[in-house]
């Protein structure tokens, strides 16, 4: 890099501060489509509609949004049954419906609308999850998120952890002129610190916009960047985005300004990219291919606990 470009990316105010530049977009993605996982979640898988993410978008490895979808009363919850995770966190974020989680480490809850599920399998954990009892019962409106979170070499034979957070819990920044609000479930805003404890840095906001409303975020040029458009019409950095985009950053630059055209409702992560080898095999996400054969391995002689049907 010259000299000129690092003075035209950083450029110096009258008071010689760093003015933070605006951050370059890689491009706005859209899902392939619905698919289910288990008969309880009808999702959109992002990540693989876009190239080299796990680069792109590290810690990050997959988020699979649940659009909102009726489902209807059922005496025998909709869900997923027992299947194994090792080497990552998931991260269940619920806007409407009830989700019920149960794994072999002893953790569990229940999660509803405004409250997130933030399950480290780390050494790994077999678990379970469906739509709550009553929930399912009534039937009803279901939104959700799933994201996966890595975890650095050093942390992925760590003991399991689950932290069950309300929405109680969850700060709210209340933007200046009416604009909206952003909740910090991870990662800071504006002084509002996430109580979601993670074991890099990750910010996870969900960002609420009125009409004509505007907000800004301050990114370290090296964390990677990428949001979702859950509800709107939005312009990110001068770009054009609508419902179910998922726009990827460039690591150049800093800001990202998000101006709502209509009501919206965005899901925005940041992180430190984490940069060690990924493999991946299903549920297991380790940083070498033996490391997968291992938790095979592992899975079959019971090292991952136990947990009923
Ligand atoms: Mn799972």
């Amino acid at each position: 890099m010259t000299t000129s470009t690092m003075t035209d990316r950083q450029p110096t105010s009258t008071t010689g501060a760093v003015r933070p530049e605006l951050r370059a977009l890689d491009g706005i993605y859209r899902a392939r489509g619905l698919h289910w996982v288990g008969d309880g979640f009808r999702v959109a898988g992002f990540f693989s509609a876009i190239p080299d993410a796990v680069r792109k978008l590290s810690p990050f490895l997959l988020l699979d949004y649940h659009p909102t979808y009726e489902y209807a009363p059922t005496d025998k919850p909709r869900g997923v049954g027992v299947h194994p995770h090792r080497g990552f966190e998931t991260v269940t974020i619920a806007w409407q419906g009830s989700v019920a989680h149960h794994d072999s480490s002893g953790g569990g809850g229940v999660i509803g609308p405004g409250d997130v599920q933030w399950m480290t399998a780390a050494s790994g954990i077999l678990h379970k999850e469906y739509h709550e009892k009553e929930y399912a019962r009534r039937g009803g409106p279901f939104q959700m998120a799933q994201l996966w979170v890595n975890l650095p070499r050093a942390h992925k034979m760590s003991p399991p952890r689950y932290q069950g957070i309300v929405a109680e819990q969850i700060g709210v920044v209340t933007l200046p002129d009416d604009a909206g609000s952003v909740r910090v479930i991870a990662g800071e805003y504006l002084g509002v610190k996430g109580p979601a404890k993670t074991f890099t840095k990750v910010d996870v906001f969900d960002v609420r916009l009125e009409e004509q409303g505007k907000v800004h975020f301050a990114f370290p040029a090296h964390h990677n960047v990428g949001l979702l458009v859950m509800k709107g019409d939005v312009v990110i950095n001068g770009t054009q985005a609508t419902l179910h985009d998922f726009a990827v950053f460039e690591n150049v630059g800093e800001l990202v300004v998000i101006e709502a055209e209509s009501e919206a409702q965005l899901l925005v992560l940041s992180g430190e990219p984490i940069d060690e080898p990924v493999v991946q095999h299903g549920p297991f996400v380790m940083n070498t291919a033996q490391e997968i054969d291992q938790a095979f391995t592992d899975l079959q002689r019971g090292k991952f606990g136990h947990l009923a049907d």
